[in-house]
């Protein structure tokens, strides 16, 4: 059975660490046959991402200001553990929100219309 996971090239379902290499929804590549991918719909999930992405800055910038500016390695460790660790939460929960949840994999290069009605 077909899922939104699923290569509307060639059918072969692209697994999850495909999504994880992506650094967009949009810059997705099948690992079975290359053809470039991205989910529909996924503005208002972007939009959530580029959001969270701003307040885990801001938390950087806070834990800098927290650990006050006597120590060079505190003031440079700090925003960047924040950075990074959160970074990685929020794609983890962008990943699984985009395989688990309803969105469809589309090609991006080439119009439905083109697509082989037997692989879809
Ligand atoms: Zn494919």
């Amino acid at each position: 059975m077909p899922t939104g996971n699923d290569c509307p090239a060639c059918g072969e379902n692209i697994g999850i660490w495909a999504v994880f290499r992506a650094p967009f929804p949009n810059r997705i590549f099948c690992p079975h046959c290359r053809e470039r991918l991205r989910y529909g719909h996924t503005d208002l999930l972007i939009a959530g991402a580029v959001c969270a992405f701003v307040a885990l800055t801001v938390l950087g910038l806070a834990a800098a200001l927290w650990v006050g500016f006597g120590d060079v390695v505190q003031v440079v460790v700090a925003p960047v553990a924040v950075l990074l660790l959160g970074g990685a939460a929020i794609e983890v929960v962008f990943v699984c929100v985009l395989w688990y949840g309803s969105y469809r994999l589309e090609l991006v290069n080439r119009p439905k219309t083109d697509w082989d009605d037997e692989t879809v």
